[in-house]
């Protein structure tokens, strides 16, 4: 439903589209034959401002898809309510340094042959109420499988990046049907198995807003004449429509997107098997310059093969302290910008920054704020955070509001900011100037996460609660640290927190500067040698496309 292509076209929400845009760079990098497929979103999702009091303002982000694409002489219509809806698609066409590339198909019903009412269908993306939402993933899953072949690619495998996608497969089905003479009613009258030998499925979050469900009277008044109700009941829930449970049962390799959130997706949907692939990050969009340069050093073949990022060790301590306090002047020179706030560039910061949301628990820092002033008083530091709440999540909104708050109350022992519009620009920032990055999900929650890889390249060690792929990473004392790694409940986590910070996170900053910058160089050989998206790809392609 989302991906981050680039800073100026706004039509993401956070970590799922930022992957996916991760995945089509290093997809161009391998040259491997993808096409991807998604809506245009021309108001894009949510441009976030605050106000004095620390509640969101929002707008739209509109954007000019003839800036950055360009329209196909091909078009598409799919029925929904009665009506066919028109979609033309755009080519975005993604092109790396190496001479790879990747075409991105962007649909949009946003014509003058379309009702007024179905113009609007993919302006914004994760549209209002659950009618928006059905007719957005009619136009993805139905209109995408159309759109590609009037265009005459020839798909051998699919794969379903999230349930959104899930009409997809079913679009499918609808070609395999069996002999009349089958049983009725009681049993499944297509043949599902060529689909499933041909569909690949990642589910990407525990969270149960992250699956979609709708009415069945909602699917047969939209799309009622596609598949009849009583035969898709059978494959995507007796009750409601269940996108994942639609997209599970008619793919054949289904994967989580980190070992621990792999167990906890087998937990959830027994009967299934569900391999397990970690999810990465592109190493040149999210390496700060100056690290790059230092990374030339090590490899020149280091942004096409990280692996080869394993020889950071041997980096020269200077070079590396250099690279680092140019990335953080941009970061502090950005808050000064947003926020007019002068942050000391010779003091630790401490940056929080993701979807606000009640799982991600922003609030996890300030849970006691006597003990972390005591922190702060004989360990000074700063705090920078940023994160937009989705428009229906008012507990998110109440976060943004609260660490407003705290940063109110903490003033005069420990400067906190808040960025508004957190975005792919910004993070850029974020991930190369922090000194630690802290992660504080709530587990199992966390799926993955992956704004701790893009620090890593930067040599910013994790400081995050064992939960998603840093189950898998943490070395303590080696690349990060970890709260919560006794199995204690969670809410023993903010005073884990205060205690690594005092007894060991902070002291080292502050009273060994070689020690931490052998750390900063570990972080990149350990961390930025192992979580990147050309990784992932090598792995979905070798095991899941060509299996
Ligand atoms: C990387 C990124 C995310 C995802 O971060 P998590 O670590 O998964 O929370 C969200 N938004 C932006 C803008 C990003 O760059």
């Amino acid at each position: 439903m989302e991906i981050a292509l680039e800073p100026g076209i706004p039509t993401y929400s956070g970590g799922l589209g930022v992957l996916a845009g991760d995945t089509v760079r290093s997809c161009a990098d391998l040259e491997l034959p993808m096409v991807f497929v998604t809506l245009v979103s021309r108001k894009g999702y949510l441009r976030q401002s605050i106000a004095p009091d620390g509640s969101q303002q929002e707008s739209i982000d509109p954007w000019n898809p003839a800036d950055h694409a360009e329209p196909l002489d091909a078009a598409v219509a799919v029925r929904i309510e009665g009506r066919p809806v028109w979609i033309l698609p755009w080519l975005y066409m993604h092109a790396c340094p190496h001479g790879g590339c990747a075409p991105v198909i962007l649909l949009d019903t946003h014509l003058e042959v379309n009702d007024p009412a179905d113009r609007g269908i993919t302006d914004r993306l994760y549209g209002e109420g659950a009618d928006l939402r059905l007719k957005q993933e009619i136009v993805l899953g139905i209109g995408g499988e159309r759109i590609l072949r009037a265009l005459g690619f020839e798909i051998t495998t699919w794969h379903l990046n999230e349930g959104h996608a899930a009409l997809l497969p079913l679009s499918l089905l609808r070609r395999h049907p069996l002999g009349k003479d089958e049983p009725a009613a009681t049993t499944l009258r297509y043949d599902a198995e060529p689909v499933r030998e041909r569909c690949v499925f990642t589910t990407h979050t525990p969270v149960e807003a992250g699956h979609d469900r709708f009415s069945y009277d909602l699917v047969q008044r939209m799309m009622g004449d596609f598949f009849e109700i009583g035969q898709l009941r059978h494959i995507a829930g007796a009750e409601e429509l269940n996108m994942t449970r639609l997209a599970l049962n008619l793919s054949g390799w289904v994967n989580g997107v980190a070992t621990r959130h792999a167990e906890t997706a087998q937990r959830m949907f027994p009967g299934y098997h569900i391999h397990a692939v970690t999810n990465g990050v592109h190493v040149p969009t999210w390496t700060h310059p100056a690290f790059a340069a230092l990374f030339q050093t090590v490899s020149p073949e280091w942004a096409h093969d990280p692996g080869a990022l394993r020889g950071a060790d041997h980096l020269a301590d200077e070079a590396v302290w250099t690279a680092h306090r140019q990335a953080k002047g941009e970061l502090l020179a950005e808050v000064q910008h947003r926020c007019s706030t002068a942050l000391d560039p010779d003091l630790p910061v401490i940056v929080f920054a993701r979807r606000m949301t009640g799982y991600k628990r922003a609030d996890l820092l300030f849970s006691d704020l006597a003990q972390l002033r005591r922190v702060a008083r004989e360990f000074p530091f700063q705090v920078v955070m940023a994160g937009k709440a989705h428009p229906r999540d008012e507990g998110g909104k109440a976060l943004i509001r609260q660490v407003h708050e705290h940063a109110r109350e903490l003033a005069d022992t420990l400067p906190v900011v808040f960025l508004p519009n957190y975005e792919m620009g910004l993070a850029k920032k974020m991930v190369a100037g922090a000194d630690i990055w802290l992660n504080t999900p709530l587990p199992p929650m966390e799926a993955s996460g992956t704004s701790g890889m893009k620090a890593a390249l930067n040599g910013v060690p994790h400081l995050s609660v064992l939960d998603g792929w840093w189950a898998e990473a943490c070395e303590e004392g080696a690349n990060g640290w970890a709260i919560g790694s006794d199995g204690g409940p969670p809410a023993q986590h903010a005073g884990e927190l205060y205690d690594k910070l005092w007894s060991t996170v902070l002291p080292l900053w502050h009273h060994d500067r070689a020690g931490w910058i052998a750390l900063m160089k570990q972080v990149i050989s350990r961390t930025g040698s192992r979580f990147h998206s050309q990784r992932m790809m090598r792995r979905y392609a070798a095991e899941a496309y060509l299996r």
